[in-house]
């Protein structure tokens, strides 16, 4: 039995449902799937190595309260996920002694130069960007507390959660960021997730249909960051079906 084995699984763990609204929002919203980043003001909003601007999918506040105390550290952080509209593959973990490759949001991620995604935690996001994301229906988000009980052998609910337990489609997988911490299990984003896109937007390789863009070419996303907080970007999207 691993450390990860260890928890309290059978009586479930804190947990937050996130629930996407179907009102379009017409304002800035800290917790939305597209709208209008919150980033630290000496964040700027990522570009992918093809030089498009990545599509904001989602943000929120990752709550102190009602989560598993393994997320403490990331409690009142402000999490956003980017992503290529041009670019729709998997991610594929590189490591070497042990450990996620130095700098691992910019190292290459075979055959690409460097990653087509980039998840940030932001702890001084306090302005929204000027303009929205264009491509995304910007839609809020709600986050309500719930129950995760695992299910033998301690997997979680299949759904969009922050906190209680990754379900795992495959077998579970942890990594040693690159300054050797430990990543901890965030935030999941349940396979073949569908994002609305306005009308008239370019498709996305390899979609749902042309009016839909979605994740890691709809791969089920476990976000494990570092606890450390080396770097707004070490967190790791594992994908798997
Ligand atoms: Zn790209
Ligand atoms: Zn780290």
């Amino acid at each position: 039995m691993g450390e990860h084995d260890g928890r309290n699984m059978r009586a479930g763990l804190p947990a937050h449902a996130i629930e996407v609204g179907t009102e379009p929002l017409a304002r800035p919203t800290r917790n939305s799937v597209g709208g209008w980043p919150f980033l630290n003001e000496d964040q700027r909003w990522p570009d992918c190595f093809c030089g498009e601007r990545m599509v904001l999918f989602f943000q929120l506040d990752i709550p102190s309260d009602d989560i598993p105390s393994d997320l403490e550290p990331f409690g009142g952080d402000h999490l956003l996920v980017f992503h290529c509209r041009a670019h729709n593959d998997a991610s594929d973990p590189q490591e070497t002694d042990g450990r996620l490759v130095p700098r691992y949001w910019d190292a290459p991620q075979p055959p690409y130069p460097r990653p087509f995604w980039r998840v940030l935690l932001q702890r001084d996001a306090a302005l929204p960007a000027a303009e929205p994301e264009p491509s995304l229906r910007a839609l809020p988000l709600t986050l309500r507390p719930f129950t995760d009980a695992p299910a033998w052998p301690g997997r979680g609910a299949q759904t969009f959660k922050v906190g209680g337990a990754p379900s795992w489609a495959q077998f579970p997988e942890y990594y040693l960021c690159a300054c050797g911490t430990e990543l901890v299990y965030v935030c999941q984003v349940p396979e073949n997730m569908e994002f609305a896109v306005h009308p008239g937007q370019p498709e996305q390789p390899y979609s749902g249909g042309a009016d839909i863009y979605g994740l890691f070419l709809g791969n089920e996303v476990y976000l494990l960051a570092c606890p450390a907080h080396c770097d707004p970007a070490a967190v790791w999207p594992v994908n798997q079906h």
